[in-house]
């Protein structure tokens, strides 16, 4: 008798563990394959398979029968089926939210299906199937049939093609089966995404010196049995190419690779970057792809036929094996870090799954993330660096503009005159700008002049937010929307206004200062259909506008050799947040956006139009220095014992009844306090372990609630969030709470 433990598909802590099962003998059962199994009162629950065993300590009177198997191979491969307990136990989460992770949702309650077609093929010979035409002289349709698959190359013909060619052939087909003519197959076809794209195979460039010193470091340790590298190379210092070529190492040793990108919004150009190198070897995965679409990606990589994997964050859970090299571009993106549960960040992942596998992790970035860069500083990472643009090219010439002195200067529009002229220029000399607006962190909220008065959402305690293309007002915290009032709510007064500004400003001041300008842009209106986002960067590629206005989607990884000038509108924007990121943050787009002038034969300018000139982030990213930054921030963070130094730890709860919200975070407090006085070694480490309540008191009629808890980084302090976390998942119907590791939105 053979038995198997699975875990069934139901993510509650009361059914997070093991079940036996009984394997009938017609049934071949592995590790990784999902199954069938009766569970309770339930008849047919999904579930999958952990361990497969010869014996049993149960008595086989309670052990149930598996009914049957899912796929007839593991959908989750004995490496990824590692990393799920690795994340249960490090994220946080269930073992079924871990493995969910593994494999497509659609997949989950059958919501997909393989596509299939039909194909009518020659089953005789070719000389044969002619001497059959040849006596058909009088069906006409039967020889038409042979005739056109007769014609092909492979002697075979999809059945909806065949039909377009000839017509209905259904009633003539019959015989031409029955004589064993020709044969009916059912074939998968997989649904591609990307076909738009030009599929002509680029060839690599050679490196420079520089890229070449790079790549052999990471070569040799891929051969070896793997290491973690942070790669740091200036804006254009050409880390795609080092990727590439590091990748067609990997496939040369029979190995495969994952490349990581920020965002959704960034692949577009990525993958035809990478498809354009790899062809067919590469797959991509992201959230905009049909169900159909990524259930295929993902069936294509797991039967072993692609060797690249290029996605956004939750590709690390690609079914590869034999990996040799995961990539992690733009490593200080916030999207690498998952805001839902299972909230598991993709680049501690990549780095648990690159130790598993001896794979080699190369994190990399113009503007590495804090802790990274601290971490090479201790020798965690090894550091590679690229402090130079490719082929001698300089790295853009950037102005800071004091907005305060235009303002006394009676400028009110949202050009400097340093910018104005900048644009006029450029626009003579028949280049191409862009206009970076930072929408995050810029209110754009309705306020009244004579009072003061700020429209408010109903349901929560924050502003609502101005939408000009449907001139109406939005919450972006409940979605809930109110006409723009015409007059102010609580004085009448008629001068109520919107302040902030935003890409459709921008783009009218541009249209009513350069009439003649044609613009393209880019923000959340602008692209919320598919592949929108794509096509508006391929038009502007093209020249077919010769200003690009756009928010944070335009900073990252763009390459335009056209682009000449950026003018960054309101740099200090995010300084303000209440977010202890907001420096760091400020510095990254800078220095990103920054790095989309110049990159051709063609020298950049950059325009930085601030309030605050003089602050570090803003000097430090005018110079593109990021080592004087990271020296000056960490002093900060020091003294504010704030990450890398610390970590900080937030519950929050939600209730409808504020009472009820609090006391559930007091109580929480008392297990915190009861565990450190358990764990006293622990508590000379706390900076910080209080309740208050939550920045936004209220958000769809619920209240919140925080307790915080900052404590220094040392290895212990794993098990502090361990416990917080544990606290969180305790909680019952009426309030809830979810456990936050630094998070970047105190809101
Ligand atoms: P980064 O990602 O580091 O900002 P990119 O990878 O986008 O830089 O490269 C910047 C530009 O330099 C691109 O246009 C790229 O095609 C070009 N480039 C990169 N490597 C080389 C090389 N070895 N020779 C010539 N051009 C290169
Ligand atoms: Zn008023
Ligand atoms: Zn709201």
């Amino acid at each position: 008798m053979a038995y198997c433990q699975i875990i069934v598909d139901i993510s509650h802590e009361d059914v997070d563990h093991l079940f036996t099962y009984r394997i009938p003998p017609k049934l071949h059962i592995e590790p990784g394959m999902r199954v069938r199994v009766p569970f309770g009162h339930i008849k047919h629950m999904e579930g999958i398979v952990i361990n497969v065993m010869e014996t049993c300590d149960l008595t086989d009177a309670r052990i149930r029968d598996v009914e049957e198997t899912l796929e007839d191979y593991p959908i989750i491969l004995p490496n990824l089926l590692k990393l799920s307990f690795y994340i249960r136990d490090h994220v946080f989460c269930t073992m079924t939210q871990a493995l969910r992770l593994m494999y497509p949702a659609e997949m989950r309650a059958e919501r997909v299906h393989s596509k299939q077609v039909e194909i009518i093929a020659l089953s005789v010979s070719e000389a044969e199937a002619e001497q059959r035409a040849a006596l058909l002289a009088r069906a006409p349709k039967r020889l038409a049939i042979l005739t056109a698959l007769l014609g092909t190359e492979k002697k075979r013909m999809e059945s909806s093609e065949l039909k377009e060619k000839i017509g209905d052939f259904r009633p003539s087909l019959k015989p031409l089966l029955e004589d064993g003519t020709v044969t009916i197959l059912k074939e998968e076809v997989f649904r591609k995404p990307y076909t738009s794209i030009d599929e002509a195979l680029a060839p690599d460039l050679e490196l420079t010196p520089t890229q070449g010193a790079v790549l052999s470091r990471i070569n040799a340790a891929m051969d070896l049995s793997g290491n973690d590298f942070l790669l740091y190379g200036v804006t254009g210092s050409g880390k795609t190419e080092v990727f590439i070529h590091a990748i067609r190492h990997a496939i040369r040793a029979g190995k495969t690779a994952i490349v990581l990108v920020p965002e959704i919004s960034l692949t577009p150009q990525m993958v035809t970057w990478f498809r354009s190198r790899f062809g067919d070897l590469a797959a991509v995965l992201h959230s905009r792809l049909s169900s159909g679409e990524r259930y295929d990606e993902w069936r294509r990589i797991r039967r072993g036929e692609v060797k690249v994997v290029i996605g956004a964050r939750s590709a690390i859970f690609a079914p590869l094996q034999n990996i040799g090299i995961i990539i992690v571009d733009e490593e200080h993106e916030q999207s690498y870090q998952s805001e839902k549960t299972p909230q598991y960040d993709a680049r501690e992942i990549a780095e648990q799954r690159c130790h598993d596998e001896g794979a080699v992790l190369l994190l990399a970035s113009a503007t590495p993330s804090m802790r990274s860069f601290a971490r090479s500083q201790r020798g965690d990472l090894t550091l590679l660096e690229m402090p130079e643009r490719v082929n001698h090219r300089p790295l853009p010439e950037v102005s800071i503009v004091d907005m305060r002195r235009e303002l006394s200067n009676g400028n009110r529009s949202v050009f400097s005159a340093s910018l104005y002229n900048a644009l006029s220029q450029c626009i003579a000399n028949g280049k191409q700008a862009i206009l970076f607006v930072n929408r995050r962190g810029y209110s754009s909220f309705i306020s009244c002049r004579q009072c003061g008065t700020v429209i408010m959402c109903d349901h929560c305690d924050v502003s609502m937010t101005y939408h000009a293309a449907e001139n109406l007002l939005r919450c972006h915290y409940c979605g809930a929307e109110k006409p723009v009032p015409e007059t102010c709510p609580s004085c009448g007064s008629r001068h109520i206004k919107y302040f902030g500004v935003g890409t459709q400003r921008v783009e009218e001041e541009m249209h009513r200062f350069f009439p003649a300008v044609r613009t393209l842009r880019m923000d959340n209106d602008t692209t919320r259909e598919k592949d929108a986002h794509a096509l508006l960067l391929a038009r502007f590629r093209k020249g077919e506008a010769q200003v690009l206005i756009g928010t944070q989607m335009i900073a990252k990884g763009l390459d335009f050799p056209n682009v000449t000038l950026v003018g960054i509108v309101a740099a200090d924007a995010m300084l303000n947040l209440p977010d202890f990121r907001s420096s760091e943050r400020t510095f990254q787009l800078l220095t990103q956006v920054s790095g989309r002038a110049g990159r051709s034969s063609y020298p950049g300018l950059v325009f930085l139009q601030t309030y605050s000139p003089e602050h570090y982030a803003i000097q430090a990213a005018s110079r593109q220095d990021y080592r004087s930054f990271y020296e000056e921030e960490m002093q900060h963070r020091r003294r504010q014992l704030f990450p890398p130094y610390t970590v900080i730890i937030r519950n929050l709860y939600d209730a409808k009844d504020d009472e009820e919200a609090k006391q559930a975070a007091e109580s929480g407090l008392e297990q915190m306090e009861a565990y450190f006085s358990r764990a006293a070694y622990m508590k000379k480490y706390v900076t910080l372990l209080r309740v208050m309540p939550a920045p936004i008191r209220r958000i769809n009629e619920r209240m919140r609630w925080q307790l915080i808890l900052k404590i220094v980084d040392q290895p212990q302090t794993a098990d502090a969030v361990r416990k917080m976390s544990d606290i969180a998942l305790c909680m019952n119907d009426k309030v809830r709470c979810v456990c936050q590791i630094n998070p970047s939105n105190l809101g």
